[in-house]
C-alpha cells in the first residue's frame, strides 16, 4: 500500500488513498512538500488494490482522503471514487486536495460525476486573493481563477479555502489581507483554514520581509474582519501560534463567520495586548519561523 505523505488535520482518522505521487505544479516558492518527489499517475489497478486493502492498514472509518497534491487530474479518478464507494459503503466524506488552476479548466460535467461517484469536499490552496503575491510565490493561479473555481466547485462540494498569513510580508500585508477576503466573500467556501508563512523552503528565504507576531495578529485580525460571507474560519495550525520560550500562549482562533466573529476579533486584541506587554518586560516573542530555525516545532 501506497500512502499520500501529507494530509489536511482533519483526514487524521481518514483512509488515506494516494491516487497520484507529488504535485503536477510544483513551483511555489513557499511550499516544501513535494519538492523531491517526481509527479506520476499511479496506476488505476494498484490504486483499486490499495482500496481493496484499506481493512489491512486502517481502523474503520467514516472518510477517506485522497493524494497527493492534485488527484482529479488523474484520468480515471471517476472510475477510482466509484470503486471506493461501492468497496467501502460506511464511507460518508471523501475529500481531496485539488488545485485552484484544474478545477477552473476541468469540465463541469466532469465535477458532476465526481460528486455522482461521492466525492464530497476538496481542499484547495488560495495561499492569498491579492494577484501580485501570487505572482511574486510563483502560484500559477490569479485571484480570477480562484474565483472561477471556487464557484463552480460550491455548487458540487463543501471546499476549504487554505490562507498564509505573511505571504506577502510586511510589505503587502494589507493588500494581502484586503484581497483574499474580496475572494472569500466571492467564493463563500465552507471553510477558511489559515496558515502562517514558515520557511521551510530556502527558495522562499528573503523573497518577503517576515511579519512580527504584532503584524501577524493584526493581518490575521485585517483578515476576518473583511470576511463578510458564513463560513467556518480556523487556524488550525501550529504555524499560527505564538510563543515564549515557556511554550505558546496563543494557540489560534476558531469559529463560524458572522456568529463568532466579534469573539475571535476580541481573542486577537487580546493577544496583541499581551504581546505588547511582554515585549515591554524583556520577554521574548517567537513566531513559527523563529520556533522552526530553532528545531521547537515541525511542520
Ligand atoms: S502549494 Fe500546492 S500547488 Fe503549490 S507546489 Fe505545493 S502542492 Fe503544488
Amino acid at each position: 500500500m501506497d500512502f499520500p505523505p501529507f494530509r489536511p488535520p482533519s483526514e487524521a482518522y481518514s483512509y488515506l488513498i494516494r491516487v497520484v505521487r507529488g504535485c503536477n505544479w510544483n513551483k511555489c516558492l513557499f511550499c516544501s512538500m513535494y519538492k523531491s518527489i517526481r509527479f506520476e499517475q499511479r496506476s488505476k489497478e494498484e490504486i483499486l488494490k490499495d482500496i481493496d486493502d484499506i481493512p489491512k492498514y486502517f481502523p474503520r472509518s467514516k472518510s477517506a482522503f485522497l493524494g497527493d497534491s492534485n488527484p482529479l487530474i488523474h484520468k480515471d479518478i471517476v472510475e477510482i471514487v466509484r470503486y471506493l464507494k461501492a468497496k467501502r459503503p460506511e464511507v460518508e466524506r471523501i475529500t481531496a486536495y485539488a488545485r485552484i488552476k484544474t478545477i477552473a479548466n476541468i469540465p463541469e460535467e466532469k465535477l458532476e460525476s465526481l460528486k455522482s461517484a461521492g466525492l464530497t469536499r476538496l481542499h484547495m490552496g488560495l495561499e492569498s486573493g491579492d494577484d501580485e503575491v501570487l505572482k511574486i510565490v510563483q502560484k500559477g493561479i490569479t485571484s480570477e481563477d480562484a474565483i472561477k473555481a471556487g464557484k463552480r466547485a460550491g455548487k458540487y462540494f463543501e471546499m476549504t479555502y487554505y490562507v498564509i498569513t505573511g505571504l506577502g510580508g510586511v510589505e503587502r500585508s494589507e493588500r494581502h489581507a484586503i484581497n483574499t477576503a474580496r475572494v472569500i466573500n466571492e467564493v463563500k467556501p465552507t471553510f477558511v483554514r489559515v496558515r502562517n508563512l514558515t520557511i521551510t523552503n530556502p527558495e522562499m528565504e528573503g523573497v518577503v520581509k517576515l511579519l512580527s507576531a504584532e503584524e501577524q495578529l493584526e493581518e490575521l485580525r485585517k483578515l476576518i474582519e473583511g470576511i463578510k460571507v458564513e463560513t467556518y474560519f480556523t487556524t488550525d495550525h501550529v504555524s499560527n501560534y505564538l510563543f515564549t520560550k515557556r511554550g505558546a500562549f496563543f494557540t489560534g482562533v476558531h469559529g463560524r463567520i458572522p456568529e463568532e466573529k466579534d469573539e475571535m476579533l476580541r481573542i486577537i486584541e487580546d493577544t496583541l495586548e499581551t504581546v505588547r506587554a511582554l515585549k515591554k518586560s524583556g520577554v521574548e516573542v517567537l513566531t513559527s519561523n523563529d520556533m522552526f530555525r530553532l528545531g521547537l516545532i515541525t511542520l
